[in-house]
């Protein structure tokens, strides 16, 4: 495709599809084979400044903060059940968009699917709380109120999946929204935007900017006119986001990066935790925030875990996102290829052990304008960087434990804190070291661990706030305390 025929894509401010104010466009490519597919609107600050005045105006004078929460709920099941018929079309859109493969991106649609249905039925659940009275004279009781307008900032690694875990909450919740895609992958953000219409959301409620600059997503924190900051993206970017958002006392929730390990006991079922570290740093090529880029082995299980590991790495096929068969598709953003270049060379640098890959991965013609990255292992040391930053791509680094101390001090010695698989088939280890981790989700015997219904955030630098769960319906409200005096005897406190 020429640029010349590229279609141009329109952003959603108050219920309007409309250019950025400037007319100016960007590109949003294809990053599985460099190809053109939409000119996007580069807005700027005041374009934020239009959406964030359409979302106040929808939620000061329009109905959807105040009409009854069984009638948002409606709505929100109507859209989950528009992006069901329309699974397959979007999930293709998401592969173009974001070089993911086919298999990942129709997951992730049933998933979306499954999370407006959760916060439909939260949006009837939002209860507040009945006190019991502070003095025999009064009766007291809290409600949830929407929190205001909300500003949605959400990565490309998946992008319509982490927009629909800001948007169902804060639409139960009675919110407005003004929802960033990130640059690389605007495409089905605006799609949902064309959903929430046809479904019956109110003009202005959701609001939709895109823009490839980061004063875009700056000036959505800046803006006086925004209540709650939902953020996801990189830990460096949060730390700037809560900065920025104390200057206006803005609500925060961030969920950011991660270095999540999968540890491996000598009482494990050795091939099942196998497959399941394999998916756990190979899945969206590594490109998860809660990628268990650490595989912990104990040492009596290492050499044959590694062995088995790298035997079957070397049969994941890596190239053409759009075949079901593929299982690593394309590396998402340039600098995200440049990262996992330049962490490999690191790691051989300060003297980790290239087991597997290391390199950008052969794929066929039609993709040479694409980029790919093989599966990749290092046996690491902990103090070496490799074993400890965030490099979010198809990078395992491995490392021995003596016993479950060990193992459990290995795996909290980390900035992050999100996400860990457990492989033991001791049940009291199981729990025990369930309980010692420093991590907000860890899974036994698994690398599935996200659900619609099962809190997912981070403990330390991942993040604060959970998505997901009915809790997080109180991060999109305010508690509102009402106190009732209902003695018979005027209160007269000065008796004057
Ligand atoms: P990023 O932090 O660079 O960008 C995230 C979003 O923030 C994008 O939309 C970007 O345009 C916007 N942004 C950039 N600068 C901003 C600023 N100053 N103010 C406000 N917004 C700004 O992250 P990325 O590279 O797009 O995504 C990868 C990161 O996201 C990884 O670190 C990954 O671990 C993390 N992530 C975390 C989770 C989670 O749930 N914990 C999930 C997915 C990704």
């Amino acid at each position: 495709m020429t640029i010349a025929t590229v279609p141009t894509a329109h952003q959603l401010i108050g219920g309007a599809w409309v250019e950025a104010a400037s007319g100016a466009t960007y590109i949003d490519e294809n990053p599985a084979t460099g190809a053109a597919l939409a000119a996007v609107p580069e807005s700027s600050a005041h374009d934020v400044a239009l959406a964030v005045g359409a979302a106040r105006t929808a939620f000061e004078h329009g109905k959807w903060a105040t009409m009854p929460a069984s009638r948002r709920a409606k709505i929100l099941y109507k859209i989950a059940q528009r992006i069901g018929e329309r699974a397959d079309e979007l999930a293709l859109l998401e592969v173009r968009d974001n070089g993911k493969t086919i298999a990942t991106a129709k997951g992730e649609l049933g998933a979306i699917v499954e999370t407006f249905e959760f916060y439909a039925g939260a949006a009837t659940k939002n209860y507040g709380e009945t006190l019991p009275g502070p003095m025999p004279t009064y009766v007291a009781y809290t409600t949830r109120e929407p929190v205001g307008v909300v500003g949605a900032i959400v990565p490309w690694n998946f992008p319509l999946l982490l927009a629909s875990w800001k948007v169902a909450p804060a639409l139960a919740a009675g919110c407005t929204i003004v929802l960033k895609p990130a640059p690389t992958t605007p495409l089905t953000a605006l799609e949902l935007g064309k959903i929430a219409l046809e479904c019956g959301l109110p003009e202005g409620v959701l609001n939709i900017v895109t823009g490839s600059t980061r004063e875009l997503g700056q000036a959505i924190v800046d803006h006086p006119g925004i209540d709650k900051i939902a953020f996801t993206g990189s830990t460096v970017t949060g730390k700037l986001v809560a900065a920025s958002a104390a200057k206006t006392v803005k609500r925060v929730t961030l969920e950011l990066g991660g270095k999540s390990p999968s540890i491996v006991f000598d009482d494990a079922d050795v091939e099942a935790a196998v497959a399941g570290a394999l998916y756990g740093i190979y899945y969206n090529a590594g490109q998860t925030c809660e990628a268990r880029s650490r595989v912990l082995l104990h040492e009596k299980i290492a050499d044959a875990f590694i062995a088995a590991f790298v035997e079957r790495a070397k049969k994941l096929v890596v190239g053409n996102p759009e075949d079901p068969k593929t299982h690593i598709g394309a590396i998402s953003v340039r600098e995200q290829f440049e990262k996992i270049t330049s962490y490999c060379a690191i790691g051989a640098g300060e003297g980790a052990t290239r087991l597997l890959g290391g390199e950008p991965a052969p794929v066929a013609a039609g993709l040479a304008g694409g980029m790919f990255w093989s599966a990749t292992a290092f046996e690491a040391r902990p103090d070496h960087r490799i074993a400890r930053e965030e490099i979010f791509g198809p990078v395992a680094s491995f490392m021995r434990f003596r016993d479950e101390a060990d193992a459990v001090a290995l795996a909290n010695d980390s900035e992050y804190g999100l996400s860990a698989s457990v492989w033991t088939q001791n049940l009291g280890r199981a729990h025990r070291v369930a309980k010692a981790l420093r991590s907000g989700t860890v899974a036994i015997n698994t690398p599935y661990a996200v659900f619609p219904g099962v809190p997912f955030g981070g403990y330390k630098q991942s993040g604060y706030g959970r998505e997901q769960a009915s809790e997080t319906m109180r991060l999109y409200s305010e508690t509102k305390s009402v106190l009732i005096y209902t003695g018979e005897k005027p209160i007269n406190p000065y008796g004057v």
